[in-house]
């Protein structure tokens, strides 16, 4: 893989997610070597993706260059490459552009889409975990567009115009809204020969609210704003099976649609190798120890997403979102240090911030420890903390355009079919 040989301890980082990238940045220009491996070259900022799937943002202002974030790292590397296999005996990774030995091994790999074993959901529908099926959202809801404007039947033009979202959680209720808005504001000035009237947004929860990980406040909120947007929310809801065409479910309601978009839960992205009792298995994630240790291994860390960090206030680990991750990878980054220094290494405690996701303009929630609230303020602060979050200064300067003039115009700028999308069969 070309990276030379040093008297410094190597410390190879798999996955250049937010947990990866928070640790190669604690370890810059410390007296190790580190070496960044993802199977992409650019971070991806997953909570704006949805806004890449509804033509709001280019793509290129959520993700950012891997190279970017570590050029002035002098004793870091970054290898584009997939990691197949771990050696755990040997100390080595096994990749598609060859091996490397680690003296310290940090899984990051985070999660991919949950199907839940359900093979022909998984072939028909869309998923939104990575930039190009971002993209190909995109594409199809454009394609559903222009093909309806010539649609022959009526039953043809309303599976087009149906987009069924399966998954009420933030991400589910985040592309509802901005789908709705499509519907309310591109669609009647783009698509005359449409009648937006035509277009229906269906969105299936299987627990009993939307948001099930937020307060009921916030849940009864989002559900509010999104049924004055106009999409049909329908809770105690799961789907059985999708054809691609016919959407099966629990209850009696029967959909019809040329688009359904995954968004009903992740599992860990684990990477072979490790003994199978490291692994839990229902969730795909490493039992890891309050230093990020995984179950069995001294040399070997698992952080974010992928690793289940079980506690007293988190006997499950903690929740799969930005924070854990940016949080365990800043202090094991102090760790590592500490730990090749032969110092104690400081239990992970999360520090939780609150969440929050937004439904739409002026439509947000917003859960802190104390506070509870939701509307126009709710949304400004979810604007200001995404926008903030977001790596690189080019990219917080271009979203923060690309709102504003959103903002000011009801547009949509990206609604551009660049690479159409087809599904494979
Ligand atoms: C659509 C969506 C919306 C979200 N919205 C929010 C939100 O609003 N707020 C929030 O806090 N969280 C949100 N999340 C969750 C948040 O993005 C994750 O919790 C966070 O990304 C976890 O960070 P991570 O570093 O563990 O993994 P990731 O950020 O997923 O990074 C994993 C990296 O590992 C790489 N990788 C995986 N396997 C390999 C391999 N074998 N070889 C090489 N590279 C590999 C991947 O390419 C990827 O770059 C959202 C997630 C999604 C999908």
């Amino acid at each position: 893989m070309n990276i030379p040989e040093s008297k410094l301890p190597r410390i190879v980082i798999i996955g250049g997610g937010f947990a990866g990238v928070s640790m190669a940045k604690t370890l810059a220009n410390k007296d190790v070597q580190v070496v960044l491996i993802d199977k992409h070259n650019y971070h991806t900022f997953q909570p704006l993706l949805y806004q890449v799937s509804t033509a709001g943002l280019e793509p290129d202002s959520i993700a950012y260059p891997l190279r970017k974030i570590i050029k002035t790292h002098k004793t870091s590397f970054f290898r584009l490459a997939e990691v197949e296999h771990i050696d755990a005996s040997n100390n080595v990774i096994e990749t598609n552009i060859g091996n490397l030995a680690f003296d310290y091994l940090i899984i990051a790999t985070g999660t991919k889409t949950n199907y839940f074993g359900n093979a022909t959901i998984e072939a028909n529908s869309m998923p939104m975990k990575k930039v190009p099926q971002a993209l190909n959202i995109r594409s199809l809801i454009l394609q559903n567009f222009e093909k309806a404007a010539i649609a022959k039947t009526k039953e043809e033009r309303s599976a087009l115009l149906n987009f069924v979202i399966v998954g009420g959680g933030p991400t589910g209720v985040e592309l509802a809204g901005a789908i709705a808005e499509l519907k309310n504001h591109i669609l009647p000035r783009d698509y005359r020969d449409l009648n937006a009237s035509d277009m229906q947004i269906h969105l299936l929860e299987g627990n009993a609210r939307v948001l099930p990980p937020m307060s009921e406040h916030a849940s009864k909120k989002a559900e509010q704003f999104l049924k004055k947007l106009g999409v049909h929310v329908h809770c105690n809801t799961f789907v059985k099976d999708y054809d691609g065409t016919s959407v099966i479910t629990n209850s009696d309601l029967y959909l019809q649609s040329e688009t359904l978009i995954w968004a009903a839960g992740v599992t860990g992205d684990p990477v072979s190798g490790l003994q199978a009792e490291s692994l839990i298995d229902r969730a795909n994630r490493y039992k890891v120890n309050r230093f990020n240790q995984v179950d069995g291994y001294s040399n070997i860390f698992a952080l974010g997403d992928i690793a289940s960090m079980q506690t007293e206030a988190f006997p499950h680990g903690h929740p799969q979102v930005a924070q854990p991750a940016i949080q365990q990878g800043k202090l094991l980054g102090k760790n590592l240090i500490k730990l090749i220094q032969n110092r104690p290494m400081k239990p992970f405690t999360y520090k939780d911030k609150g969440s929050m996701a937004t439904i739409g303009r002026n439509k947000a929630v917003v859960d802190l420890h104390r506070f509870k609230f939701a509307g126009f303020f709710a949304w400004f602060v979810w604007m200001f903390v995404h926008l903030m979050s977001l790596v690189g200064f080019r990219n917080r300067v271009i979203v923060f355009f690309n709102w504003s003039y959103n903002y000011i115009n009801f547009d949509k700028a990206a609604r551009l079919i660049i690479r159409p999308f087809k599904r494979e069969i």
